[in-house]
C-alpha cells in the first residue's frame, strides 16, 4: 500500500472533525480526495442562471471552477474586464449581491475559524457579508492547529508567491520574509478570523484532499 493512501486517510480523518467544527460554527462542511470530485459537487450545487463572482483564488483556478462558471450557463461578474476605475466599482456593486461567490481561505484551523488577510479588502467583505452563498475551496495543506498559525501561514507561506505573482514591491518579494510592511502595495491591510457565521451555511467550506493554492 502506497503511503500517500495513509496521507489521505489522514485528511479524510482529520477533514471529519473539521467538519464537525465548522457546523458548531454555522458553517456547512464538505471533504472531497480530489479536485476533480470537489469541482462536480460544486457545479451540481450552483443552479444554473445564478450570478457567480469571486475572489482572487488560484484553488478555484486549480480544480477548473473559475474556467467552469466563466464558460457555463452562469451570468459570471468577472471584475478583471473592467476597463476603469468606475466599471470596476460597478462590477463590485453587483458581485456584491450576487448569488455564489467563490474564494479560497489563505488558512482554516482544526477547530473551524477562517483566517484571511486582504490588500484592497473586496474578497473579505464579500466574505463577510452580501453574496447569498459563498463557495470556499480549500485544499488541506491550508490547515493549521489555531489562528496564531494561521496568520504566520499567510505571511510566511501565501504572501510571498502571492506578492510574486501581483508583482507588487514589498519586503516579501524582496527576500522572502515577512518584514511587516507598511508600503502602498502591502498585501496584508485586514486581518479577518471568521468564527461564527450567523446565517446558517451561508459559507460552504470544500476541503479537498490535495495541496491547493498558496
Ligand atoms: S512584507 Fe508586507 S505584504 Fe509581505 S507578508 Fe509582510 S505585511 Fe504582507
Amino acid at each position: 500500500m502506497s503511503s500517500n493512501i495513509y496521507k489521505q486517510q489522514a485528511y479524510e480523518t482529520l477533514a471529519g472533525t473539521v467538519i464537525k467544527a465548522l457546523e458548531k460554527r454555522g458553517m456547512e462542511g464538505h471533504y472531497y480526495p480530489t479536485g476533480k470530485e470537489c469541482l462536480e459537487a460544486i457545479l451540481a450545487m450552483i443552479p444554473h442562471n445564478s450570478t457567480v463572482a469571486w475572489g482572487g483564488s488560484e484553488s478555484i483556478k486549480e480544480i477548473g471552477l473559475l474556467d467552469a462558471i466563466k464558460n457555463g450557463p452562469y451570468e459570471a461578474i468577472d471584475r478583471a474586464t473592467a476597463t476603469s476605475y468606475e466599471e470596476s466599482r460597478a462590477l463590485f456593486a453587483k458581485a456584491v449581491i450576487s448569488d455564489y461567490y467563490l474564494m479560497s481561505t489563505n488558512a482554516i484551523t482544526q477547530d473551524g475559524i477562517l483566517v484571511n488577510i486582504d490588500g484592497a479588502g473586496n474578497r473579505v467583505a464579500c466574505m463577510i457579508h452580501g453574496p447569498e452563498n459563498i463557495i470556499m475551496v480549500v485544499g488541506m495543506n491550508k490547515m493549521t492547529t489555531n489562528t496564531e498559525e494561521a496568520i504566520d501561514r499567510v505571511h510566511s507561506k501565501a504572501a510571498p508567491p502571492n506578492v510574486k505573482r501581483l508583482n507588487k514591491q514589498t519586503p516579501c518579494n524582496a527576500t522572502g520574509i515577512c518584514g511587516d510592511c507598511l508600503s502602498p502595495d502591502c498585501i496584508c491591510a485586514h486581518t479577518v478570523i471568521t468564527r461564527f457565521c450567523r446565517q446558517k451555511n451561508r459559507i460552504k467550506v470544500f476541503l479537498v484532499g490535495e495541496d491547493l493554492g498558496y
